[in-house]
């Protein structure tokens, strides 16, 4: 892939290869050109899709397209995992081998890897679901939400605490029953590709398959700013469990996406550092009203024996 960067840099100018050469030396920077490359290869297939189905293509000219393409080259440029995530599963994994279960090996192959599969994407389901009950991760998790303008990079538009928290949560109970680490990769692909699609503007509902596999209108109604809505189609890439776990919600896509009532930069920056400042305002705000009952009842103490 770098060399193919490398010829067509010396096409557009000749030696200009030559002066980038010595660069591609350096792993993250041929981590970020081929994650740039490959989600401009999703953008021009998503792009001509969208096209052809009528959808609108102004979205890509605001700043909200721009904010997310941002963190699209955050996640799959290299930059959060080599910075954060193999730092950190590598920690994980010096610890969790000792307590390897290695249950899997009861298991044949292929059953194996649909295991896998299907124990990944209902973990994804719960995490997912988690996200939206839990108050402090909520906060996290309205960067995602927040975005009115869906685009095919809005797939990659969570904070990095819930990026973290998610790949943590589904490392560890997956090492411990013994999947190898190499089982991962298909199943990033597919759900990044997938996640990609679902965020599209395309009016597809995958037709009989739509209470199985999560389609662009599926997703679409989990981004309605209607609490109802939002809280409820969870799933990753498999509809069933929204079916089987009573959280599905049917119908057409919304007229609007993100949330009523939240006030959410647009900048990268912006959605990076809101989440903490909210917490620390309702963290103060809660200190306060425990600090006014305490004085309250202390009062009525004191004024009890008169
Ligand atoms: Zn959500
Ligand atoms: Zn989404």
């Amino acid at each position: 892939m770098f060399e193919q960067i490398l010829n067509a840099a010396d096409a557009i100018h000749p030696g200009l290869g030559q002066i980038v050469a010595p660069l591609g030396n350096y792993a993250l920077l041929r981590q970020f050109l081929s994650g740039l490359a490959a989600l401009l290869a999703v953008f021009a297939v998503v792009f001509v899709l969208e096209r052809v189905c009528g959808g609108n293509l102004k979205r890509y000219l605001t700043r909200n397209f721009r904010t997310d393409m941002l963190y699209g080259v955050f996640y799959r440029g290299g930059i959060y995992n080599t910075l954060i995530y193999v730092p950190v599963v590598a920690a994980l994994a010096a610890i969790v081998p000792a307590w390897d279960f290695q249950l899997i090996q009861y298991l044949p192959q292929p059953l194996d890897y649909v295991a896998f599969w299907l124990i990944t994407d209902a973990a994804g389901y719960w995490i997912h679901r988690w996200y939206h009950s839990n108050p402090i991760l909520w906060e996290f998790h309205k960067v995602h939400h927040a975005q009115t303008e869906l685009t095919f990079v809005t797939s990659f538009r969570n904070h990095v605490v819930e990026q973290l928290a998610s790949n943590v949560v589904l490392f560890v109970p997956l090492k411990l029953l013994g999947f190898p680490l190499w089982y991962w990769g298909p199943v990033i692909v597919l759900q990044s590709l997938f996640e990609s699609l679902q965020h599209s503007d395309l009016n597809w509902r995958f037709g009989r398959l739509y209470p199985v596999i999560v389609s662009p209108v599926f997703h679409a109604i989990h981004h309605s700013p209607d609490r109802a809505r939002h809280d409820s189609n969870y799933g990753k890439i498999l509809s069933v469990w929204d079916y089987l776990f009573g959280t599905i919600s049917v119908g057409e896509r919304p007229q609007r996406y993100g949330l009523a009532g939240v006030d959410m930069p647009v900048s990268f920056s912006g959605t990076m550092v809101t989440p903490f400042k909210e917490l620390w305002k309702k963290g103060r705000q809660s200190i306060h009203s425990i600090a006014l009952v305490t004085d309250s009842s202390g009062l009525q103490a004191r004024e009890e024996p008169e």
